[in-house]
């Protein structure tokens, strides 16, 4: 069958969207269905103020329901006792199913968030690679025999965990469920995905995607709606025994607490970040640093978990290196998401846009210096330009809390020692970046760096074979590599006497 010849200029998007069918309804058990309660709410555009569809707004009793197939079918065992080379092939078509509609899958979030589409196509690759590994992991990964006398044989088993409740946020729709349903799925479990009412719609075609690429009734559904009403029921769920989550710090917390009241499930957080992206006067291309350090705020409207967000500049070179970034943010505007050449699309809604207005403004209040941006554009979409502060200090609010948004921070330096402890003055520790051509210098201060993942001369690079996640406040788990399999199952441990 000849496929339609992929998308490759703005009005081509524009009559792809033009042509969806979009699902607002949840998918419980193996079906479409609207919330029991019959409400909805609207998923908009936020370049356009469009509204693209009404979604279910689940809750509790929809919750109910699906955690009761999501049981019923980890007990059935059709998947979760399913050798794992027979679920690897279902992940595998399930990938070859996304590859096919990738197009459509990436203009469904970028309508739905605003980032630009070639971002999203650059997430769908990340989300079908994610698919991809961990089924090629699941029957290549071996339990053990532990070394004992001949009198007995010992293993130790994996096993699922059984229903897994994942919740994510809206920033990589697509991408971050990747990231927690295929371990959760390669393990055996059933899982429950709550994607963020801010993007829901991705989920939504990716559960008629895993219907058709076989996965059982019940193994993988798709629960849209609020937090404080569907995404706090399965949290308390006694039937749940596996919360993995991104988004904030803040909810994380919460999720902590509500293991704690309901059954003690099992809570994988991937929270948020400040991170610093630090630059020693030794780096010989200052002018090839400053774009990454640009690109590192920038990318995906500075709403990304890992936004290189406080510039750390050794004070020798801050004035010129500084004139540097703002001249590579100029190449960053924000523009029209369906044209594949913007940089920057729109923020995701509207609370978001007015949050990153009003750190701006607080920025200019607290005596930061202005250098690029600090304004909205004048249109009906929720567009802010690359914004840049100079002289930040930590007490500033722009220089200690997550914005997410495109503002960056840049403070100065003059020691590798008073570096570092800026670097780590904070409650988070999900990503930091440090440039310089020192290997000395790079191996002292990489270990010195309290955070989940370090870019040396780079940022946000590594693949699938890199576990992703953060220490401090920025969360307990990992997604990514052979080791996210490890979240999501049990070992069990037999201890066979021989001797009877
Ligand atoms: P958020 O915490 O507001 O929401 C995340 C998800 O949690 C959403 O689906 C939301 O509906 C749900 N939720 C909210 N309240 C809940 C409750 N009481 N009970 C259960 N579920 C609840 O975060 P967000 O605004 O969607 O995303 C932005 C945050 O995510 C930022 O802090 C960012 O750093 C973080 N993030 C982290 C990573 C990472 O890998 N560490 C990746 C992406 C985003």
């Amino acid at each position: 069958m000849s496929r339609p010849p992929s998308p490759r200029t703005r009005d081509d998007w524009q009559a792809l969207a033009e042509g969806l069918s979009l699902e607002g309804r949840a998918f419980i058990g193996d079906v479409f269905v609207d919330a029991a309660s019959g409400d909805t709410f609207e998923s908009r555009n936020p370049a356009t103020g469009e509204i693209l569809a009404r979604v279910a707004s689940c809750d509790e009793p929809d919750a109910e329901r699906a955690v009761a197939a999501a049981r019923e079918a980890f007990a059935g065992g059709e998947w979760s006792r399913l050798a794992p080379g027979k679920r690897k092939k279902v992940l595998l078509r399930l990938a070859d199913l996304m590859e096919a509609n990738k197009h459509e899958l990436a203009l469904i979030d970028t309508l739905d968030m605003g980032k630009p589409v070639s971002s999203s196509l650059g997430d769908m690759a990340g989300a079908i690679g994610c698919i991809r590994y961990q089924a090629e992991c699941i029957d290549k990964l071996y339990g053990e025999v532990a070394p004992t006398g001949e009198e007995t044989l010992a293993l130790v088993l994996r096993e699922p965990i059984g229903v897994v409740a994942a919740i994510v946020p809206w920033n990589f729709p697509l991408m971050m469920t990747a990231w927690k349903i295929a371990p959760a799925l390669a393990a055996g479990n059933s899982v429950i995905l709550k994607p963020s009412e801010k993007s829901p719609l991705s989920a939504l075609r990716l559960a008629s995607l895993a219907r058709e690429a076989g996965l059982p009734r019940g193994v993988f559904q798709v629960l849209p709606g609020f937090g404080h009403t569907v995404g706090k029921a399965l949290a308390l769920s006694m039937q749940v025994d596996c919360l993995a989550f991104t988004g904030s710090t803040q909810v994380g917390k919460q999720l902590m607490q509500y293991a704690g009241q309901s059954n003690l499930k099992r809570v994988y957080l991937e929270c948020g970040g400040k991170s610093p992206n630090l630059v020693f006067a030794d780096c010989k291309d200052l002018d090839r640093v400053a774009s990454h350090a640009a690109a590192a705020i920038f990318h995906n409207q500075g709403e990304v978990c890992i936004a290189g967000s406080r510039l750390l500049v050794e004070n020798a070179i801050r004035a010129e290196f500084v004139d540097k970034v703002v001249e590579a943010a100029k190449a960053m505007q924000p523009g029209d998401p369906l044209d594949p050449g913007s940089f920057m699309g729109a923020m995701v809604d509207e609370t978001q846009y007015r949050r990153v207005l009003d750190y701006i403004a607080k920025g200019r209040e607290e005596g930061a210096r202005l250098r690029a941006g600090g304004q909205a554009l004048e249109s009906p979409g929720l567009f802010i330009p690359p914004t840049i502060f100079d002289g930040v200090t930590p007490a500033m609010a722009i220089g200690r809390e997550e914005i997410f948004g495109p503002v960056l921070s840049v403070f100065g330096f003059d020691t590798e020692e008073e570096a570092i402890a800026m670097a780590n003055d904070t409650p988070y520790g999900l990503a930091a970046g440090l440039w310089s051509q020192d290997i000395d210098r790079i191996m002292r201060v990489t270990r010195r760096l309290q955070s989940g993942q370090v870019f040396v001369n780079n940022w946000a690079g590594g693949d699938q074979t890199m576990p992703f996640g953060g220490v401090k406040q920025s969360g307990n788990g990992r997604d990514k590599s052979h080791h996210s399999l490890e979240e999501y199952s049990e070992l069990k441990s037999v201890w066979m006497s021989l001797t009877l």
